[in-house]
């Protein structure tokens, strides 16, 4: 354990390697590093965040229960202290929804979440790869044990103790083979959106409407085709009077690259179309226009692998105490259908909160594999609720503490079952994660 080693121009050697850089991937390799593994973190994009930051979404939610009770801290608490002390992140606060839920959130900018994850990675000595495109996997009885990726440099292999797989689309364990959940005969992935910046608004006004209000200019912008979705869902802009909307709707299944360069387009369409609604319809949005794109479109869902447990949405709701929990959450069920603007949504009760078991990180038939964030085993219901990035963040502190854990055990293996889930929850407690 210790630093990533460059055995030549093409070939590095590390104890971890995490494969994408959202923020289930950035906190895994933060975690294991912290641990004193030696990481190398893959990201095809320049910079670190996915969703977070190349999606902007703009807004964590989720901390609490109804009533209060935190559900997630850790390294996800440690993102927004740090994000605040660049003056990036608003405060947290709790609000009733239109639905008459409860639902807490921390917004912030995406562009000081850059900074926040590169300070993190730099400080914990986690060796980024960025620019960094996965190709393919070596996998030898059960065991991956290197990936190659498409790099500036050409074509590097990474050889590695253990693999978490946190490019979203869990395009590592793909190449490995992994099995996949498959969706149920009336079941669709959840739509991805463009989300766009818009500003300046007047956020005495727009603030000032009614939800009653918010709903009918939402429905009439929809039922007239200017928005995708019935929806004004926003988040503001900590440094200015911007907003970063996100009201469109793409249904695709996002790993199909044909499909996913449509969306792009088709997206960036919405997002001028929503926007002209905002500017000749909305209060507060008069004086606004579109400031700028998502760097692309957001992906809530595309696969899911089988890993030793799947999680379900009854056992969230029931909830189930799991004896391997390594995270806690209590985001409702959330799901968008992939066209029209309906959204299903489950609510928790005031004081729920559910877990999230060590086994639904551990992909079948695979010794030295995890998963992290949107990915996990889970099905399409649960997933729908345990895909928040407060819930993720969790999850990658979780695995990477995990995989630090099993190279102890194991040798420099990195045998994940052989992790003493007891040892993982006191070792994630003393960090400051909250299991239950
Ligand atoms: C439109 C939208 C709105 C949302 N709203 C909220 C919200 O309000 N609050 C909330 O908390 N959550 C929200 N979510 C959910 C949340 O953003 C995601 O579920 C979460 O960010 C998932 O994190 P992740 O790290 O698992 O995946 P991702 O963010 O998808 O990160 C995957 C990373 O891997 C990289 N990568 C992928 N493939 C490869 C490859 N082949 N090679 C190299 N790198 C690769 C990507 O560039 C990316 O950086 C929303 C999601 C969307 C899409």
């Amino acid at each position: 354990m210790g630093t990533a080693r460059r055995i030549d121009g093409k070939v590095l050697d590390a104890d971890v390697v995490v494969c994408g850089g959202g923020v289930a991937g950035t906190m895994a390799a933060v975690a294991a590093a912290r641990r004193g593994a030696s990481v190398v973190l893959i990201e095809r994009y320049g910079f670190l965040g996915g969703n977070a930051t190349a999606g902007a979404v703009a807004q964590f939610n989720s901390w609490q229960t109804g009533k209060g009770r935190t559900v997630v801290a850790g390294l996800a608490d440690e993102v927004v202290a740090r994000l605040r002390a660049y003056g990036g992140a608003r405060p947290h606060e709790s609000f009733v929804m239109s639905t008459g839920h409860h639902m807490d959130r921390v917004e912030y900018s995406p562009e000081v979440l850059k900074l926040v994850l590169d300070d993190m990675v730099i400080e914990a000595g986690v060796q980024p790869l960025l620019h960094a495109n996965l190709l393919d996997v070596d996998c030898e009885g059960g065991r991956i044990t290197a990936v190659r990726v498409l790099t500036k440099g050409g074509v590097l292999t990474v050889r590695e103790g253990v693999l978490i797989d946190a490019s979203g689309d869990i395009d590592a364990l793909d190449r490995a083979g992994a099995r996949f959940l498959e969706l149920d005969a009336d079941e669709q992935l959840q739509p991805a959106t463009m989300i766009f910046r818009f500003g300046p608004i007047d956020y005495t006004r727009f603030d000032a409407l009614s939800k009653a209000e918010t709903a009918a200019l939402a429905k009439r912008g929809h039922a007239e085709g200017h928005l995708a979705r019935a929806a004004l869902h926003s988040s503001r802009d900590p440094y200015s009077d911007d907003g970063w909307f996100n009201i469109s709707r793409l249904g695709i299944d996002a790993t199909d690259p044909m499909a996913l360069g449509a969306a792009e387009m088709e997206g960036r369409r919405q997002a001028w179309k929503a926007a002209q609604f905002l500017a000749s319809s909305v209060p507060g949005c008069e004086g606004g226009q579109l400031r700028a794109f998502a760097t692309q479109v957001g992906i809530r869902e595309t696969r899911r692998v089988e890993g030793d447990h799947v999680l379900t949405a009854e056992e969230l709701m029931r909830p189930v105490d799991f004896p391997d929990a390594i995270a806690a959450g209590a985001y409702p069920i959330d799901i968008h259908p992939a066209s029209g603007g309906a959204l299903h949504y489950v609510p928790m009760g005031d004081d729920h909160a559910y877990q999230i078991p060590y086994r639904s990180l551990l992909p079948l038939g695979l010794d030295n594999a995890l998963v992290v964030g949107r990915g996990i085993s889970a099905t399409h219901q649960a997933l729908a609720a345990i895909r928040v990035m407060t819930i993720s963040m969790a999850v990658g502190q979780a695995a990477g503490t995990a995989a630090a854990l099993a190279l102890q055990k194991t040798d420099g293996r990195g045998n994940v079952r052989a992790v003493d889930t007891d040892a993982l929850r006191t070792a994630l407690l003393q960090d400051g994660a909250v299991l239950r």
